[in-house]
């Protein structure tokens, strides 16, 4: 075993009902538009990076760098990943339970009511809804088979791990050497299979993610970097 699996105290969560129904949607959404989960993914990384800076200016005494505040896209071909990674605030393991394991927002039931009869109609009219929405975080189970998120809150020696494959339930560990981790989230996207007629929506490639960038993230402040293994 690698230090980098070496975890402690793995929990085993249920998703709350309406986060389960919302990922159940995105699990088997056939929207036309699957491409605003990057958008989604890259707006939390930012908002981040904003609350970073903030505290920083807030709070004296926390000891992190703020100079070089960016969002990095990360492809291993190989592997299939994709991952979006910030050295923002981070989260702490109770935060990753609350924030990412239920759905505190407003409106979400009726979203899901919404979701529901524009899958009987057609798939631009779920994408509409989920961009007037912003469906957020789970979107990315619409392109991933399984999610890791790998986390550790700015001022904080607690590194955790999240992952889930978007069934009922997900889990939950404290990085045993959560000092190689630095602060900041990186959310890892296994992929779904290749679909070889969709090259369009190949999310290891790289022309097609600064596409999605340029179109959905033009408004990002911070720096948008793009690293792409060539295997
Ligand atoms: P929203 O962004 O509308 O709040 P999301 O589903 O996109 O909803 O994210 C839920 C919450 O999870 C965010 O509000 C934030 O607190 C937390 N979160 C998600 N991604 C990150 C990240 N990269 N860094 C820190 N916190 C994050
Ligand atoms: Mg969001």
């Amino acid at each position: 075993m690698t230090a980098q699996t070496q975890t402690t105290q793995t929990e085993t969560y249920e998703f709350q009902a309406e986060a389960r129904q919302l990922l159940q949607l995105m699990v088997h959404s056939i929207y036309s538009n699957k491409d605003v989960f990057l958008r989604e993914l890259i707006s939390n990384a930012s908002d981040a990076l904003d609350k970073l800076r903030l505290e920083a200016f807030r709070n004296k005494d926390l000891e992190v760098e703020i100079d070089d505040l960016h969002i990095d896209l990360e492809v291993d071909r190989a592997a299939r990943t994709l991952t979006v990674r910030d050295n923002g605030i981070g989260m702490s393991r109770d935060e990753v339970v609350g924030l990412i394991g239920t759905i505190a927002k407003s409106g979400t039931a009726e979203l899901i009511q919404k979701l529901r009869e524009a899958k009987n109609t057609d798939g631009a009219a779920s994408a509409d809804l989920i961009g007037q929405f912003g469906v957020g975080f789970y979107s990315a189970f619409m392109v991933a088979d399984t999610v890791t998120l790998v986390t550790k809150k700015a001022g904080q020696a607690e590194a955790t791990r999240w992952s889930s494959d978007g069934a009922g339930t997900y889990t939950v560990e404290t990085i045993a050497d959560s000092e190689s981790v630095p602060h900041g989230t990186a959310v890892t996207l296994h992929l779904k299979p290749e679909d070889t007629e969709d090259q369009l929506h190949d999310y290891t490639d790289e022309r097609t993610l600064r596409d999605i960038v340029r179109r959905y993230s033009d408004f990002v402040t911070w720096p948008i970097r793009l690293e792409t293994e060539k295997t």
